[in-house]
């Protein structure tokens, strides 16, 4: 497989994808750039080679077509003063405009497309049908829009001699920039860039190249939406810490009294139903025994420590408590391996951050101590930052969707795109 670091793009032009979809206000300066600092090494690499880079992602939902709040222009000057020199920019990602812009493009230029969503084709999803429209025209539409995004593809693929993808934060899409375009340069001419190569390594490390024991701490809010990575990590796992909102899932399913805490009273069943895979596969399945109960959702509600199964009416857990704390910090100080997803509680509430921050407190010192630690996921990454941890921590995955799909097992259509 070619690598980003092997080949000289000395007078090439390289189709660059990143993910730049960057948070913005309402004046459209960007809140947050961590995602194009992420981008930085790979598009250096390309410059100080002599190469040319042309930059295309997208930015934010665009679903009809161009809208000033989306376009890659908001970005450009910024991008200028992370690289420190000029940055080239043109209101479209294909056709004859795009192509003259290329065309007088010179060695350590950079030129930034506009928004690839500007395109329907570009994710492949037909746009503008009417809401009552029947099962043939959505079925007609669909088939047209596929049709026109082998066109689409080519005509960005053309732009380059070379592609890298370095948009780790969308390679769990089959979009035309992400995956189908790879189609279209020969082995030698596609990578992943630094960003990429970085992600994908991380995911391998927990994923097939594990160092015993292993542990992952999944948190967040509902056992619905992280069931799947759950039941894959069950096969993986030599302790799995479930914890956040689903706690309360868990121990209603097993006869606690949780009072006004989340629950998903339709999962109840699954709930018992990991508790049996875990001890049917050795697993160590590690739930909180105590709770931070307050008598509100709120930061200033009335708190106090309870077991977690005697939650009193009118009272939630919203984190959990010092005995659990204790036990999940030595489960992960003991580990080699470490997977965080999801806080321990409301972490948005600074009343409520204390387990989360202990967790992460225990990760970087049995990183320290020689774990490999992956932490991913929004929530996860907002609270390493927020308590001063991210480069306390193997790595932080920039991936939300992606990192997940990864965990789930799925091969990702960006990195099979390069891989093969
Ligand atoms: P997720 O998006 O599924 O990773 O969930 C993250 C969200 O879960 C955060 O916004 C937390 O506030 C929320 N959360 C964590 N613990 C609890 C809890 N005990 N009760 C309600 N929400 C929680």
């Amino acid at each position: 497989m070619q690598t980003i670091d092997n080949f000289n793009f000395a007078g090439k032009k390289a189709f660059v994808r990143v993910d730049f979809n960057v948070p913005l206000d309402e004046n459209l300066k960007i809140t947050d750039d961590t995602r194009m600092r992420a981008a930085l090494p790979t598009i250096k690499k390309i410059i100080a080679d002599g190469g040319m880079v042309i930059i295309g992602s997208h930015l934010g939902r665009p679903k009809k077509g161009p809208e000033k709040k989306f376009s890659l222009q908001n970005i450009v000057e910024h991008l200028s003063e992370l690289l420190g020199q000029p940055v080239k920019f043109v209101d479209d990602c294909i056709g004859e405009k795009v192509e003259a812009a290329v065309a007088e493009l010179q060695p350590k230029d950079v030129l930034v497309l506009e928004n690839l969503r500007f395109y329907a084709e570009e994710e492949g999803k037909p746009r503008g049908l009417a809401e009552d429209a029947t099962d043939e025209e959505k079925a007609a539409a669909k088939k047209a829009v596929k049709e026109s995004q082998k066109e689409f593809t080519k005509k960005l693929a053309s732009l380059a001699d070379a592609y890298v993808n370095d948009a780790f934060g969308t390679a769990h899409r089959a979009h035309a920039s992400t995956a189908l375009i790879a189609d279209y340069f020969a082995p030698e001419n596609k990578m992943f860039g630094y960003l990429m190569e970085k992600e994908v390594k991380a995911v391998e490390k927990v994923m097939k190249d594990i160092n015993r024991p292993f542990t992952a701490i999944m948190g967040g809010s509902k056992v619905s939406s992280k069931i799947d990575i759950i039941e894959n990590l069950l096969n993986k796992v030599d302790n799995l810490i479930i914890t956040g909102g689903m706690t309360y899932t868990f121990t209603k399913a097993t006869g606690g009294n949780i009072g006004n805490s989340l629950c998903e009273e339709d999962k109840l069943d699954l709930a018992l139903d990991i508790l049996k895979k875990a001890k049917e596969k050795g697993v160590n399945l590690v739930l909180a025994v105590d709770a931070k109960i307050a008598d509100a959702f709120s930061n200033d509600a009335n708190t106090k420590f309870c077991p977690v199964s005697q939650i009193p009416d009118g009272w939630e857990g919203l984190d959990i408590g010092p005995e659990s704390e204790k036990i999940f910090a030595d489960v992960i100080k003991n580990s080699k391996t470490l997977l965080w997803n999801g806080p321990t509680g409301v972490f948005e509430f600074e009343n409520f951050t204390h387990g989360s921050r202990t967790v992460g407190e225990a990760i970087a010192e049995a990183t320290k101590a020689g774990a490999f630690s992956l932490v991913g996921g929004g929530d996860s990454v907002a609270c390493v930052n927020k308590f001063g941890l991210a480069d306390k921590v193997s790595y932080v995955s920039t991936g939300g969707g992606a990192l997940l799909e990864a965990i789930e097992g799925k091969v990702l259509p960006g990195i099979k795109a390069i891989q093969g």
